[in-house]
């Protein structure tokens, strides 16, 4: 071979380790795990008994995978009894369960617009939303973050006849929340469909956990579409996308990360289902969440959130993964967002609460990160 076609890769590596912007996978052990401030499992869900049943018994009867696409094998009772379920829950009309949340967003955006559709997403919406807005093939508007009156005037001068606005209801980096009430206003005004992103919102924020758009009393609208995950608060895997009856039925039609994709595995949708009945049984667990995310808070220092990620700006990249890896030598595990997936000079520890963790963990977080933040704002304060 006269010359390494894939060369090009070594020196983007060298380039990010000089950045500071190595990603290494680290597989978790069984034995002596850390204290998880990393993870999406905000209700501590994901090892409930119950829960694993429902895993459990849903792979007994129906089999390890779903078998095809839903509109072939893919779809059990399992899936129609989900998607009513959490229907119901978040008060939608309808639901329809995606392989992903990822799938959800690129299947519900790209089934909505196209070609002579007008596509507004705020400027931070999750990497699957943008994906999407890629994929749709419409001329795509992005706007700055939460500014609903930037929002207003691009859909009021358009030229398209269609248009969507999507948003995530809580940013993922950030944890903060969107605007929902105005949007849905503005969206409505211009006769758009708005789109929220409900991840890190359902099981957290409204009444139960029941998530932002129903906090917002904005669920069941007819130009209102959710879009969620069902590996957050819901402890297992797949997404899901809550609608109308009528939007259920043009996506079975024409989404095609649903058509194409292999229905979601039995066992996630039976683990879904129980933890919504755990969640059902027990409502303050979302609270709890918050609860506990203003405990981290006040131990990072930091102001009080409106979810359950709690976020630590420490600067220069190296600076926050050193102080992520110091965490976890000291048994705890956090997250560590760097560039590009927030801005420069703004990466971070991402702290993620849990309904579940004790005051004995809080006062171990409250030692470690203690330490681990004095000696990283430590080395922030001192000039490069
Ligand atoms: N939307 C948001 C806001 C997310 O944070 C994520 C997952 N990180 C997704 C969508 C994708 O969901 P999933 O992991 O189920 O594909």
């Amino acid at each position: 071979m006269s010359v390494d076609p894939l060369r090009w890769l070594d020196e983007r590596a060298a380039e990010r380790v000089r950045a500071g912007l190595r990603r290494e996978l680290r597989a978790r052990t069984w034995r002596g795990e850390a204290i998880d401030l990393a993870s999406n499992d905000y209700l501590g869900l994901t090892r409930h008994p119950e829960v694993v049943d429902g895993a459990v018994e849903a792979v007994r009867r129906w089999g390890a995978g779903s078998t095809g696409s839903r509109l072939v094998t893919g779809t059990t009772t399992e899936h129609e009894r989900l998607e009513a379920e959490l229907a119901e829950f978040v008060g939608a009309e309808a639901g329809l369960v995606f392989a992903s949340g990822y799938a959800a967003n690129l299947g519900a955006v790209t089934a909505l617009a196209g070609r002579g559709t007008l596509v507004v997403s705020d400027a931070g919406s999750h990497a699957s939303l943008v994906d999407a807005c890629r994929l749709s093939r419409a001329r795509v508007e992005v706007a700055p973050h939460r500014d609903v009156d930037a929002i207003d005037q691009i859909l009021f001068q358009r030229t398209e006849e269609r248009a969507l606005v999507l948003t995530d209801s809580v940013f993922s980096a950030d944890g903060d929340l969107a605007p929902l009430t105005d949007l849905h206003r503005v969206a409505r005004a211009n006769g758009a469909v708005l789109i929220v992103d409900e991840a890190h919102g359902l099981g957290v924020r409204g009444d139960g956990g029941r998530g932002l758009v129903h906090e917002h009393g904005l669920a069941g609208e007819p130009d209102l579409v959710i879009t969620a995950t069902l590996s957050k608060a819901f402890a297992a895997q797949g997404g899901i996308v809550l609608a109308s009856e009528r939007v259920r039925a043009h996506l079975i039609d024409s989404a095609r990360t649903f058509i194409f994709d292999t229905g979601l595995a039995p066992a996630a949708v039976g683990a879904a289902r129980a933890a919504l009945r755990v969640l059902r049984r027990d409502p303050d667990m979302a609270a709890r969440v918050l609860a506990r995310a203003a405990d981290l808070a006040r131990i990072a220092g930091v102001p009080e959130p409106d979810s359950a990620v709690v976020s630590v700006v420490l600067g220069e990249a190296q600076i926050a993964y050193d102080a992520a890896v110091a965490c976890r030598e000291r048994g705890l595990s956090v997250g560590c967002f760097r560039p590009p997936s927030v801005p420069e000079g703004t990466s971070r520890l991402r702290l993620t609460a849990r309904a579940n963790l004790t005051d004995a963990e809080l006062d171990i977080i409250a030692t470690v990160l203690g330490d681990v933040l004095a000696h990283a704002r430590g080395q922030a304060a001192v000039p490069a």
